[in-house]
């Protein structure tokens, strides 16, 4: 049968990138979705790609800001309302901050940002969802992390701190939520081709992207970009009952690139 059957999936950044290709996939399997974005449009692009695949798929959208308390506390609800239950998150959404800066460089303001999204949206969301998955006795979260959430890059200060911080967290909750059923993980991706890189390629290069594209493949084992599917069906797998096991842990999908 489909691993989703019956089964209800929260996720968070569902308007682009590792979250619309998770979407996607784990409504394939038959999950009913909760998708969560700041940007609206965005999310009724997400629920077009998955109805095309998915027609029958329930899909419910909310728009709201991860950084704001309040906010996520509704979305939580709003979908229990809708569902009754929630037995898989995603909790995905980020952004890059300020990138190529000394950290002398890196002012306050843009450090605490990344940290309001990246971290305390991350917090949030595992407060509200946790309690709903410890009533029920189940349930499965996957953080997003980063490469940069595990090791040092450089040039990346607020956003090393934020997914080092997710880390810190799954690593935190799932001790604390193993005992209820709940299974608490991370992953890290190394680059992967969403939209987000693409603006940070366009950041450093304008006309010719491409050729940055290339460059920063280069340090990489495999010396290409990650799918988007490719993280799908790993976040698929993660948030199914065959790794339930898999707890407080981090699970890089990078190419081999925080193994050199
Ligand atoms: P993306 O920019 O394509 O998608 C992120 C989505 O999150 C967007 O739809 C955006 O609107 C939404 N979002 C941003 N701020 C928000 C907020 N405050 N509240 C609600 N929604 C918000 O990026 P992506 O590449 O899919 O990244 C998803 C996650 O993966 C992020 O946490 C990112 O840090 C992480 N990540 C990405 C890569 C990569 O190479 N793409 C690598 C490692 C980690």
């Amino acid at each position: 049968g489909n691993r989703f059957d019956g089964k209800v999936v929260l996720i968070t950044g569902a308007g682009s990138g590792l979250g619309q290709a998770s979407a996607l996939q784990v409504a394939k399997e038959g999950a009913k979705l909760s998708l969560v974005d700041l940007n609206s449009a965005a999310l009724e692009e997400t629920k077009g790609k998955v109805l095309e695949v998915t027609p029958n798929a329930e899909v419910l959208l909310i728009t709201a800001n991860v950084a704001d308390e309040k906010a996520v506390e509704n979305y939580v609800k709003d979908t229990v309302e809708r569902y009754g239950r929630i037995d898989g998150f995603f909790n995905n959404a980020g952004i890059e901050g300020k990138q190529n800066l000394l950290t002398e460089d890196y002012d306050f303001e843009d450090f605490q940002k990344v940290i309001s999204i990246n971290l305390s949206g991350v917090f949030y969301g595992m407060k509200y969802v946790l309690k709903v998955m410890r009533e029920q006795g189940y349930g499965s979260v996957v953080n997003t992390a980063s490469v940069g959430g595990i090791r040092g890059v450089g040039n990346q200060t607020g956003y090393a701190a934020s997914k080092h911080g997710v880390v810190g967290l799954t690593r935190n909750s799932g001790i604390e939520y193993g005992q209820y059923g709940i299974s608490i993980k991370a992953i890290a991706p190394g680059a992967i081709l969403t939209p987000m890189i693409e603006v940070y390629l366009k950041q450093i290069d304008p006309v010719n992207w491409k050729e940055a594209a290339d460059e920063l493949v280069q340090p990489n084992p495999m010396k290409r970009f990650g799918k988007p599917e490719e993280v799908a069906y790993l976040v698929s797998f993660l948030l199914s009952d065959q790794a339930n096991f898999i707890n407080a842990t981090v699970i890089p999908i990078d190419g081999g690139q925080s193994n050199k």
